[in-house]
């Protein structure tokens, strides 16, 4: 069966990686976060004092770039595959409030952009790939064959959000999380170098009254009308 490339974009906590996941554990497909990547650039500014709340020190980031190697290792007991920085699991450091508040000015830097993208195009090479993210449709995988652009209301992805941050056991209140998803849309959507733009090919799927198996089987059956079409 060929195997095709396909990349899901979309605004913040939209269920991306949710649907992502599913798909790729179906087909037997590599599935890549790539905000986990931006996500893992960010935690390693932090981690270096490069970034603080009323300082961030792009040069010095940029400038440490190369000393970054970040990579993904599949966990069995998970069912996907968690995100490395020079050699350390940082899955959950990842996913707090404070590296989302960061993440976008971070993910706007082009040197960031160029280093990450390159890995990404590496990572798919050779198809068989789900890649999610904001430029994936765009910039990473023009060519893909099937493009997806999520989107949901600005209240149904904070609630989401809210509550995954809440089952993990962080305290956050609502409306911080709500800012910071309106936030990280308007960087994400404003940023010169590969804003958040819907491909012209790509397919609309609005999953705000959506439970999750039917926006699996919704996006499966686009998946396999366009396998069908590739062989
Ligand atoms: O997908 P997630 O919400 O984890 O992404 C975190 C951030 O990383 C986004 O808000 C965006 O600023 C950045 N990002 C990006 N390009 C991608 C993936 C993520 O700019 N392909």
């Amino acid at each position: 069966m060929n195997k095709i490339t396909i990349a899901i974009d979309g605004f913040s906590s939209t269920g991306k990686s949710t649907v992502a996941k599913q798909i790729a554990k179906h087909l037997g497909y590599v599935y890549v976060d790539t905000g986990a990547m931006y996500r893992a650039v960010t935690f390693y500014a932090m981690q270096n004092g490069f970034i603080n709340p009323d300082d961030f020190n792009v040069e010095a980031l940029v400038y440490h770039l190369p000393q970054i190697e970040i990579s993904f290792k599949f966990n069995d007991a998970l069912g996907f595959a968690e995100v490395y920085l020079n050699g350390k699991n940082i899955e959950k450091d990842i996913r707090t409030l404070e590296v989302s508040s960061f993440v976008s000015k971070v993910a706007a830097i082009s040197e960031v952009r160029h280093k990450l993208v390159e890995q990404q195009q590496r990572m798919g090479k050779d198809k068989g790939v789900v890649m999610d993210g904001r430029d994936i449709g765009t910039v990473v995988f023009p060519e893909a064959e099937l493009k997806l652009f999520m989107t949901a209301s600005a209240e149904t992805r904070a609630e989401r959000r809210y509550q995954e941050l809440i089952e993990r056991g962080d305290k956050v209140d609502y409306e911080a999380v709500l800012n910071n998803v309106k936030e990280r849309d308007h960087i994400d959507s404003t940023r010169k170098d590969s804003p958040l733009v819907k491909a012209k090919d790509a397919i609309d799927i609005d999953n705000s009254n959506m439970t999750l198996d039917e926006q699996f089987n919704k996006i499966l059956q686009l998946v396999n009308m366009t396998i069908e079409d590739y062989e």
